[in-house]
This record gives structure tokens, sequence and C-alpha cells, in this order.
């Protein structure tokens, strides 16, 4: 694996506003210092325990994104460092986050995950459910989260037709959001979409941040 070259050959295919989340998970620190020398900054993990780990041994500098499903009682864990919570599915969730970063006096930028594919699938809001937490309010008083966008996973499949309509339906709901929650708030501007398979299309259906893994690291051995 040449991890610069891969790195490289990904951020040519990213127009200017979208950033690359060099997703890491299951990976030693050597290739996360790999990718570190070509330059990226940004790495996304997808648990607590490893991310911990390679937190502390890694560079400070490096913007760590939290982008797997992340446990209430796992929150505290993260909060000191963490650049971005991408998967909030819950205001439970949500309101745990608040609460631990206040401890540490930090604001957390968060995403909502909407729950975009055809598949069965435990995690991320239903567009109905997402509109009825920001609807009923109470998130307005969480002042140590900020509310920073939209993350969803599209269908694992090759009908490209599909995927593309899915990402686009995110980047409608994002609209929306921003349109009745969002308008005066500069920091709701982010749409969280596209691995290693697929982000070529999430491009064109207008993300700002893609998360790929496998496509810049290697395959994963779990
Ligand atoms: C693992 C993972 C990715 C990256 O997947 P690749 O196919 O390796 O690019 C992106 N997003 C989430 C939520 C993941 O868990």
């Amino acid at each position: 694996m040449d991890i610069q070259a891969n790195i490289k050959a990904v951020l040519s295919e990213l127009p200017e506003g979208v950033r690359l989340v060099a997703v890491s998970k299951f990976h030693p620190n050597e290739a996360i210092e790999a990718a570190y020398s070509a330059g990226q900054r940004i790495f996304g993990e997808s648990k607590v325990q490893e991310l911990t780990e390679k937190q502390l041994s890694l560079p400070k500098d490096i913007e760590w994104h939290f982008i797997g499903h992340l446990q209430t009682n796992k929150v505290k864990y993260i909060v000191p460092y963490i650049a971005m919570i991408h998967a909030v599915d819950s205001y439970r969730l949500l309101a745990e986050i608040n609460r631990q970063a206040a401890k540490v006096n930090r604001v957390i930028p968060c995403l909502l995950e909407i729950h975009i594919a055809a598949e069965e699938s435990k995690y991320g809001f239903t567009f109905d459910d997402c509109r009825a937490m920001l609807r009923e309010g109470s998130w307005r008083e969480l002042k140590n989260v900020s509310v920073c966008g939209v993350m969803g996973m599209a269908t694992n499949t090759d009908n490209e037709e599909q995927v593309g309509k899915e990402f686009e339906t995110l980047h409608r709901f994002f609209g929306e959001l921003k349109n009745d929650y969002f308008l005066d708030d500069d920091r709701f501007k982010e749409i969280s979409m596209g691995m290693s398979h697929d982000y070529p299309l999430a491009v064109k259906a207008g993300c700002t941040l893609v998360r790929v893994g496998s496509k810049i690291f290697g395959e994963r051995n779990y």
C-alpha cells in the first residue's frame, strides 16, 4: 500500500470545499503516520478504546472525528479532544455529549445521522424523527454541542443511480433543516457522505466531508 499516493489520488478528486476524513479504524499508528506525512490531518475512527490509544500516542494536531455508533456511556472518554462526532442518532446521545462537554468546557461539533439507505439499520434518525426532535426544541438549550449538519450512508449496492439518489435526498434534507432551523447559524454547513466505493457520487451530490478508509489504507482485517 502506498498510503501517500492513495491520499493524493483521493484529494485530486475532491473539489474545493470538500474535506477528506481518512478513516483509519483497525489500521496501526504507522499507517496514520504515513498519511500524516502526506499532509493529512483529519482522521476518522469508530471504536472508543482504539481511538483513545491512538490519540495518546499520535501528533496532537490531528483532528479526530468519531464516525461510528457512539454509546452514551463512552462519550466521556472522547469529549476532551474529539473534533467532530458524525453519527448522533438520538436526542439522548446529543444531551449526553452536551453534559460531558460542559464538564471540560468545550463545544463539540456534532452531525445528525440520517437513515437514507434502503437496508434496515438500527442506527440513524428517520427524516420524520429528526424533524420531530428539532421541532420539539430542547436541543437549543444544549450550549456545549453545536449541530453542524447531517451524515448518512447509502445502500451498499453497485446501483449508482440508487446511491446517487440517496445522496441527493440527504442533500435536500440538509437544505430543509438549514431553512427551517439553522438559517442564522453559520456552523450548520456540513454534509458527511461518501465512502471508498461511492464518494465520487457523494461529491456530485454536494457533500462537504467524505469518509474514505480502504481506498487509502487497504482492506481491514476485522
Ligand atoms: C468504516 C467506515 C467508513 C469508511 O469505509 P471504507 O469503505 O473503508 O471507505 C466510512 N464511514 C463509516 C461510518 C464507517 O464506519
